[in-house]
């Protein structure tokens, strides 16, 4: 079995610690959570660059860096109630099962959930929870959150989301007219009704096809 583990501190140290990211929690996890394990075969030589990576269904694995920011920007801490929407690979749910107790999960394309299930038992990844279906619906029977990332790109924060989430929870997501470029938005709930939000920037993301999202017009990758 190749051993990457100095590729890995290497990504951690010059990607993910020296670009701000200061959690200590979230960069013990990255150093953990093997990447390679997360990427189609053939691109784990690819697996510490700081790049997104094409996976099936015209998917991608998310950029590491952008990963630790997500988890940062909506304050992940152990004992938080996390939901992701998007599992994609399934490697920002793995590295968020480092820090919390438990990560529920959904995603729209059956096979990535499955491969993302095979790779956790594989792991022994025990408290991660894969549903297959429309995440901008939410995981009502879970909620409420401490914490929701949205790894795909809306024209809007789903209200359901927004109601899933506990008052001082974090929902973090990137937001855009465009389908292939948004503003990375994080939104907390600050009371039973009312939500501030905060903007982080431009990223590129797949686009969030579903009810409270896109319409599905055939995914594009970007
Ligand atoms: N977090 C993933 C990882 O670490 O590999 C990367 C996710 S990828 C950038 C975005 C994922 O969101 C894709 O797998 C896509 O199929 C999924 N997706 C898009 N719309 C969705 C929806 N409404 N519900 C659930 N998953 C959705």
């Amino acid at each position: 079995m190749l051993d990457l583990s100095r590729e890995r501190n290497r990504m951690v140290d010059v990607h993910i610690s020296r670009r701000g990211i200061h959690d200590r929690e979230i960069l013990q996890a990255m150093r953990e959570v093997p990447r390679e394990a997360f990427v189609d075969p053939g691109f784990e030589e690819f697996a510490y660059e700081d790049g997104p990576l094409p996976i099936a269904d015209g998917q991608t694995i998310s950029q590491p860096y952008i990963v630790a920011l997500m988890i940062e920007m909506a304050e992940v801490r152990p004992g938080d109630h996390v939901l992701e929407v998007g599992t994609g690979s399934g490697y920002a749910a793995a590295v968020m099962s480092r820090i919390v107790e438990h990560v529920y999960t959904i995603e729209r394309h059956p096979g990535l959930a499955e491969t993302a299930r095979r790779r956790f038992d594989k792991l022994g990844y025990r408290n991660i929870e894969v549903r297959t279906g429309d995440g901008t619906k939410g995981w009502p029977e879970a909620a409420p959150f401490d914490a929701i990332i949205v790894a795909a790109g809306g024209p809007g924060a789903p209200a359901a989301l927004q109601e899933q989430l506990d008052v001082g929870g974090r929902l973090v997501i990137p937001i855009g007219d465009e389908q292939d470029e948004q503003r990375l938005l994080k939104v907390v709930r600050t009371g039973a009704a009312t939500y501030t939000e905060e903007d982080f920037g431009g990223v590129r993301f797949v686009p969030l096809i579903g009810e409270q999202g896109w319409p599905e017009n055939g995914d594009r990758t970007v």
